[in-house]
């Protein structure tokens, strides 16, 4: 081991040890949590300009039984590092499109409303994916036209052709690709203009600072044009009061996401806000 004195050495390596024991500890209980059914789903509306639901996020939760509610920030990274991001993202799937078909014989699904999903890039990169999808789609009836996966941009790089390839066919299947977290990654034009996107979310990073930070509205701004020129939808997720959804609507933001609007709710909680069709 390195050394710049002793102490270094023996603060580094039980504090490694812990990290690696703390990481162990985890994987296994979200190995249980699976099998226990402790994860559910949130689910966060996206609005119009008039306040009307577009669509919703489906957002993991995690309710261990000890350690209580964990913050899927806290546990995501881990579930791609070790792989268990593929059990996981499926059940994620399954889930939301099994809503997904409860919303629609209800009636509860307003035009053009989306389920927006997330998927990692382990996931979509898995050779299974696209079998996975389509038969999640068939088991649980939905009509795949209200269904959205949210990328992010780390696709957009790597394996190109490749990446193209899964997302035609994922666009033949009827289904939507939007691309999360959009300006806090490297894709650029070139890359953009060639693949079969349909929206991009712009990150509320840039979002939550708008009136106050110069570069984030010049950020905002070139994205709003960039999706336009490419004939691209646009949404903005983070916009937590009127001030920052007014001026987005002056840059030409159509779509909305955030606290403002509604947090994340349960399952039953959306169901209540669905049959309103408009938040207050
Ligand atoms: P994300 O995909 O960017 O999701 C948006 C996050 O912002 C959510 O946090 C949401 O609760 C939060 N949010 C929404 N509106 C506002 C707002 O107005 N202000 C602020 N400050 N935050 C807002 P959440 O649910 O904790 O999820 C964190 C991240 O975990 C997600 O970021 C996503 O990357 C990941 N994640 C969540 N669920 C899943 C999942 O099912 N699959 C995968 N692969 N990742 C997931
Ligand atoms: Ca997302
Ligand atoms: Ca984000
Ligand atoms: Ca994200």
């Amino acid at each position: 081991a390195k050394s710049n004195g002793k102490n270094t050495f023996h603060f580094y390596r039980p504090s490694m040890q812990l990290l690696a024991d703390q990481h162990l500890a985890m994987e296994r209980a979200l190995h249980t949590a699976l099998e226990h059914n402790e994860f559910y789903l949130h689910y966060q509306p996206q609005v119009d300009h008039n306040f009307s639901i577009i669509g919703t996020e489906a957002l993991i939760r995690w309710q261990h039984p000890e350690q209580g509610f964990v913050p899927p920030d806290q546990f995501i990274g881990l579930t791609e590092e070790t792989g268990l991001i593929i059990p996981i993202g499926c059940w994620v799937l399954q889930q939301a499109c099994t809503q997904l078909a409860q919303w629609q014989e209800q009636k509860l699904c307003p035009p053009h409303f989306r389920m927006a999903v997330n998927i990692s890039a382990k996931q979509f990169d898995h050779p299974q994916f696209l079998n996975m999808l389509s038969d999640v789609i068939n088991r649980t009836g939905v009509d795949p036209n209200k269904l959205e996966l949210e990328l992010t941009e780390s696709l957009l790089v790597k394996n190109m052709d490749a990446t193209i390839i899964r997302m035609d066919a994922i666009r033949a299947m009827g289904i939507a690709l939007s691309i999360d977290d959009f300006g806090t990654g490297y894709s650029s034009l070139k890359y953009l203009k060639q693949m079969p996107i349909n929206q991009l979310k712009i990150d509320k990073s840039f979002v939550m600072d708008l009136l106050t930070d110069a570069n984030d509205r010049a950020i905002t701004e070139t994205i709003i044009a960039m999706a336009s020129h490419l004939q691209m939808d646009i949404i903005a997720e983070g916009v937590e009061d009127a001030a920052i959804m007014d001026l987005l609507v002056r840059l030409g933001c159509k779509h909305f996401q955030g606290y403002y609007f509604s947090r994340p709710v349960s399952a039953e909680n959306c169901s209540q806000l669905l049959q309103v069709q408009k938040l207050p």
